[in-house]
């Protein structure tokens, strides 16, 4: 989600006026940081990196630093007291008067601080700029209704609120027009798009109506919740000829107490009858998901529970996190807390439990047939080869061989010959290759632009 923001920031950032400056070229005029606060290590490595560009503003004084996102909007004027050559802090709800808060501060020599307590426009129906061509996300809903007891968003992003069916298929089509052949719905409980539209069965329809869309060849979103993963979901999932075989649905815990104390709505059970009826659907599907490790009153024994449920679930990856406490959060309250020694300790037997997890699935590809979208990451050449990467359907990160340079969108069907934990490899050259208009879109743009990636940004002389 932060990175879908940080191209509606570029894209406004552009439209006023301003002009992408490369990673490696000098300091930009203005230098925008999004900021995460989902856990506690973003807090400090923001922190860190103002401190280090306090020194920088002094050599160059008219250079100006933003802050943004969730951090800016739990710290507010935190942020200004500990960083004072801040230029400009804006918050989740208004990212939109990013370009008007720099004009102001520069012009009254005065830091900005604006912070709104709700959201004034979807951010969606802002200017982006992407950074893939043929890929795509497209927001569908933003906030959370949720109450997970260890989870900062629903504070800092507010409920949930839902977008318009008919606006996010006119931006689907607006971008596939544009080149993009694969978009990711994106919200932080996607499957309960339409709660706030009162319409049932609204994520199912949504995943159908994308069906529709000619020359979008896939589909993917996340998060979905398992609370809300109805059977309709599934249903659309195998019947819609788009949308991808791969689910990436957070388990958090496989401990029904832990669950129950993190206020998810589901146990064990009902995830475990997710998956196998995803599988029996779609069964080629991968699962993917986040878990944590540490809740406050975890016990071994509990911990051991997430473990047996990661091999029933045989996820295809997992983003492992050490619980963080989070200020405000019913979780950072409980008594209970884990001692940092206990979560480290488990959170070495949980990644390395989850890789040989993932190997094993991943091993059980060898010898298949899979499609492959080339992705942005120009191939390296090796002998008469080159290597290049896509993902799978299911998402699986691909490695193969081509005599021919592919370019990004076109789609190769390679047979996989070796597997990693994280990723697949295939050592002979593509069985097929569709050329799509995802690739004729990025020749053109090769041969018209020189720059596309935005780090930081400097206003047009
Ligand atoms: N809305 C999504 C998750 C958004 S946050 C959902 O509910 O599925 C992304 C992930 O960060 C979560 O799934 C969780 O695993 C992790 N996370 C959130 N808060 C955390 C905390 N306080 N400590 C550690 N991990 C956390
Ligand atoms: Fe946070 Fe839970 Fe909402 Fe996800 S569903 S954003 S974890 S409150």
């Amino acid at each position: 989600m932060n990175a879908h923001d940080s191209e509606r920031l570029a894209g406004l950032l552009e439209e006023a006026g301003f002009q992408a400056q490369k990673p490696e070229s000098a300091l930009a005029d203005v230098m925008v940081f999004n900021t995460c606060a989902v856990r506690e290590n973003a807090d400090q490595k923001l922190y860190g990196t103002l401190g280090m560009l306090a020194a920088e503003k002094l050599n160059h004084p008219t250079m100006q630093i933003a802050v943004g996102g969730c951090l800016a909007q739990k710290d507010r004027g935190e942020i200004l007291r500990r960083a004072p050559w801040v230029d400009v802090v804006f918050g989740t709800h208004n990212v939109g008067s990013l370009p008007l808060l720099l004009e102001r501060a520069r012009i009254q020599r005065e830091s900005q601080l604006e912070i709104v307590e709700s959201l004034e426009i979807f951010p969606s129906t802002l200017p982006s700029k992407r950074d893939s061509l043929h890929s795509a996300w497209v927001s569908i809903s933003v906030g959370c209704n949720n109450t997970c007891t260890f989870c900062i968003v629903p504070a800092l992003r507010g409920v949930e609120k839902d977008r318009d069916k008919k606006e996010i298929l006119d931006e689907v089509r607006a971008l596939v027009a544009d080149g993009v052949n694969e978009i990711t719905l994106l919200g932080q409980n996607v499957n309960a798009y339409g709660v706030e539209l009162g319409v049932r069965g609204a994520f199912a329809d949504l995943l159908r109506a994308c069906g529709e869309v000619e020359g979008l060849e896939r589909v993917r979103f996340t998060s979905p919740h398992p609370r809300d993963f109805t059977d309709d979901v599934i249903a659309a999932m195998a019947e819609t000829h788009n949308v991808m075989p791969h689910l990436h649905m957070p388990l958090q815990s496989g401990s029904d107490a832990i669950l129950k104390s993190m206020r998810r709505s589901y146990r064990a059970d009902r995830y475990l009858g997710i998956v196998e009826k995803v599988r029996d659907a779609l069964p080629l599907a991968s699962i993917t998901t986040d878990i944590i490790v540490g809740f406050p009153g975890e016990s071994e024994a509990d911990f051991q529970q997430t473990l047996d449920l990661i091999a029933q679930a045989k996820f295809e990856m997992a983003f492992t996190f050490k619980y963080s406490k989070r200020p405000g959060t019913a979780a950072a309250e409980m008594d209970n807390q884990i001692p940092e020694d206990v979560v480290a300790e488990r959170y070495v037997r949980l990644h390395a439990f989850t890789e040989e997890i993932a190997w094993q699935q991943k091993k059980a590809q060898v010898g298949r047939e899979v499609e492959v979208l080339v992705s942005d990451m120009p191939g390296r050449k090796d002998d008469a080869t080159l290597r290049q990467s896509g993902r799978a359907r299911d998402f699986n990160l691909v490695h193969f061989v081509s005599e021919e340079r592919l370019r990004p969108g076109d789609i190769a069907t390679v047979t996989v010959t070796q597997a990693a934990p994280h990723h697949l490899v295939a050592e002979n050259p593509p069985n097929a290759v569709r050329r799509t208009r995802s690739g004729d879109v990025w020749e053109s743009a090769q041969a018209s632009t020189e720059t596309r990636t935005f780090l930081s940004l400097t206003p047009r002389p």
